[in-house]
């Protein structure tokens, strides 16, 4: 490997959609070759790292890397891949139109990387064909901010975490999932005792030793726990009459919906939950206007999981407690770019810099700005619909970049089916052999985090660099580049010639900027101040929240932590909207054969499909291998002993897994890691037993809430 830098470089993590800030030294004395800290200055951890974080400098080496662009197998030069993947994907589209294409995309990407993406599929394809794993992170968030905000808007900043008085964490392992976070409310509680945090989660997970209450809500009903807020806010005069009347739309059907349910008393019998807990979180809540929620996967991975995060948002309007510090809806997701792809249009459900297919204005405005040739005028297929497309025979090409959908789709096998049978899968990827990698027809060699320059925004709006300190493989490419190639070779050429990633952020900044207002009022996502920005400010550009539409006296960036504060939203009208739920329940019940509720996420030192974590041994002594959680009392009645071996299984497939009785499982509920695929172990990768049911909204899988067996094996 060799070094390009002499002294030390500011860079982002890899990982969570935290986006701690790094300093890495030089230091032939590491065996990593490499000093790495946190950087103090960054606002996300102000120096801190988690064990992930403080281990990603071993992850450098180039073993098991994909070294060279290669044909059905056979190592191949980078004109001649090139030249291939674009005259397959052309070839296709004169045949069959361009709905015969998709890109598959990845949270892993660089914005710069996700802009070009979308505007070769979306600008100069002319489909929409291109969705990211984000879909199985956080889409059910995007579409709960877009009906409530009309727009896609984190409203809260992590400086937040400090100003509360109380944290509800909801379906969220964040001492795990988010450890900086977790971190960083510890040390809130520590300064202020006052501060409360309580923890909603069918699990009693690690984030609960923090909790003064956990409430161990029955899988699937935060929606109903969220409208029986509501309603006691109402009962209890803590509705902000004056915000709501101004800047609110839609309270009294959202209450009347919130009391159609049960009392406090069936409530509680309903979420099983103890009334006396219950009663205690409605108080705290009575009594905090400084009133946080955050929330993840657990309510986002769910067939109503819009719903479940339109019900937090309603409790948030109605008090008033938005667009204030230490208040608001705060979704907290994955990964490193954790909204940069939503900023550049990476659903298959968006365009560019915030805006979307329901606008023929919106469509016109990127059209004429890209001067697109074949612009996309509707929603492509989101991912569990664009595998199925494949399957049928309907998409006959896709590039995949930087995922691994064979291990991290919901019915898995049926995906790498569906791979195996397509025409022509390209994927692009910095290592060798993944489960996907093995069902490629193409495979183009990428670089990674260390190897390339670009942004990446964390789940407070906060923008950052990634930088490149080091030299990858000699035939790896970065994504933007390999795009690009590939976008001339089909006859786009004069749309994709930028020679550094520095001007497609120009490009970015300049299309969130057009035909929006100075202040940023018509649409949230500006970056007006950055639109000619240099390559050095760009190098060793601060982090900074968007909207970013202005400069201080000395020229640098001002960007905005905090949305809403002027009680302004982003619809036609300026009003925030409130959307009346009416719960559902997940769409798959236990049964007499398939008794128990299946629930997956991360542990502690993985990262989605081990493909990085895994080169590093300290991060592999934590959980060694795959494990099914499982009360002690359910493991005793199924004959399963700690230690021993469980088959766990459905209609779609079984796994073989390490019994792990542990007392924090609900009865009648499994816990099963979803890092683990083909190549670490076959018999475990979880996903191969989640059915593809999804958000009717959103589009996101219920990863939460499968049904199986369980048996001694
Ligand atoms: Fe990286 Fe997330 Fe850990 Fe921060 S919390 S160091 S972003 S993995």
């Amino acid at each position: 490997i060799k070094t390009s830098i002499k002294s030390s470089v500011k860079t982002t993590c890899p990982y969570c959609g935290v986006g701690c800030g790094m300093l890495l030294s030089p230091n032939p004395t590491m065996q990593s070759g490499w000093d790495l800290s946190g950087d103090k200055t960054h606002p996300a951890n102000f120096g801190r790292l988690c064990v992930k974080g403080a281990s990603a400098a071993e992850t450098l080496g180039f073993e098991g890397r994909l070294l060279s662009p290669q044909i059905n197998g056979q190592e191949a030069d980078w004109e001649t891949a090139l030249n291939e993947v674009a005259g397959r994907f052309k070839k296709i589209i004169d045949q069959y139109g361009p709905e015969s294409v998709a890109f598959y995309v990845s949270g892993q990407l660089l914005t710069e990387d996700y802009y070009v993406a979308n505007k070769l599929m979306k600008g100069f394809i002319g489909s929409a064909n291109i969705d990211t794993n984000s879909r199985l992170c956080m889409a059910s968030a995007v579409v709960g901010y877009k009906r409530a905000f009309g727009s896609d808007s984190v409203p809260c900043s992590y400086e937040d975490l400090e100003q509360a008085e109380l944290i509800t964490l909801v379906g969220s392992n964040t001492a795990w999932a988010h450890p900086i976070v977790y971190q960083r409310i510890a040390a809130a509680k520590k300064a202020n005792p006052q501060m409360k945090v309580v923890v909603v989660d069918p699990r009693r997970t690690a984030t609960c030793d923090l909790a003064d209450l956990h409430l161990a809500i029955k899988p699937g009903m935060d929606a109903a726990l969220f409208n029986g807020l509501l309603a006691y806010f109402s009962e209890h005069g803590e509705i902000d009459v004056d915000f709501v009347a101004r800047h609110c739309n839609g309270f009294a059907e959202a209450l009347d919906a919130a009391r159609q349910q049960a009392d406090i008393q069936e409530l509680a019998e309903l979420c099983d939950l103890a009334v006396e807990d219950l009663h205690q979180w409605f108080e705290w809540c009575l009594q905090s206007p400084k009133m946080l929620t955050l929330y993840s996967q657990g309510v986002n991975q769910s067939t109503s999981g819009v719903d479940k995060s339109n019900a937090i948002i309603n409790c948030h309007l109605a008090t008033g407690r938005i667009g204030k510090v230490g208040c608001g809806p705060f979704s907290i997701t994955g990964q490193p770019n954790a909204m940069g792809g939503r900023e550049v249009g990476g659903l298959a459900n968006q365009l560019a810099a915030h805006m979307d297919f329901t606008s023929e204005e919106s469509i016109d405005r990127v059209a004429r700005f890209w001067q697109a040739q074949n612009m996309a005028t509707q929603d492509g297929l989101k991912a569990v619909d664009m595998f199925d497309a494949i399957a049928a025979g309907k998409i006959k090409a896709i590039w995949i970049m930087n995922t691994n959908p064979v291990v991290s789709m919901p019915d898995a096998d049926r995906v790498r089916q569906a791979l195996l049978d397509c025409e022509t899968v390209v994927v692009s990827d910095c290592m060798a052999q993944t489960d996907t990698t093995e069902v490629a027809d193409i495979l183009l060699p990428a670089l990674t985090w260390g190897e390339t320059d670009g942004s990446v925004t964390n789940s407070d709006r906060t923008i950052s660099m990634q930088r490149a300190f080091i030299s990858g493989p000699e035939q790896s490419r970065a994504d933007w580049w390999m795009i690009c190639e590939v976008a001339k070779r089909m006859g786009f050429g004069e749309a994709f010639e930028y020679r550094h990633p520095v001007e497609i952020f120009r490009e970015h900044a300049a299309l969130s900027a057009f035909e929006n207002d100075e202040t940023g009022t018509i649409r949230d996502f500006n970056l007006a101040a950055l639109t000619d920005i240099s390559l050095d400010d760009y190098l060793t550009f601060p982090p900074t929240p968007w909207p970013i539409v202005d400069k201080d006296a000395r020229g640098k960036p001002l960007g905005t932590p905090r949305l809403f504060c002027d009680g302004q939203f982003f619809t036609s009208d300026r009003k925030a909207r409130f959307i009346a739920i009416t719960p559902r329940a997940p769409q798959s019940s236990p049964n007499p054969q398939y008794p128990f509720v299946l629930n997956t996420g991360r542990v502690r030192d993985q990262w989605h499909t081990m493909t990085r974590t895994a080169k590093t041994p300290k991060l592999m002594t934590h959980v060694a291998e795959p494990f099914v959680a499982i009360h002690p009392q359910d493991a005793e009645e199924k004959g399963l002993t700690n230690g021993g071996l469980a088959r766990v299984f459905n209609d779609l497939g079984e796994l073989i897994l390490r019994v792990e009785c542990q007392a924090s499982q609900r009865r009648g509920g499994l816990f099963v890691p979803m890092h683990w695929n083909r190549q670490y172990a076959s018999h475990a990768n979880v996903d191969r037993l989640v059915a593809a049911r999804v958000d009717p909204l959103s589009g996101q899988p219920e990863s939460k809430h499968a049904v199986v067996a369980v048996e001694a094996y």
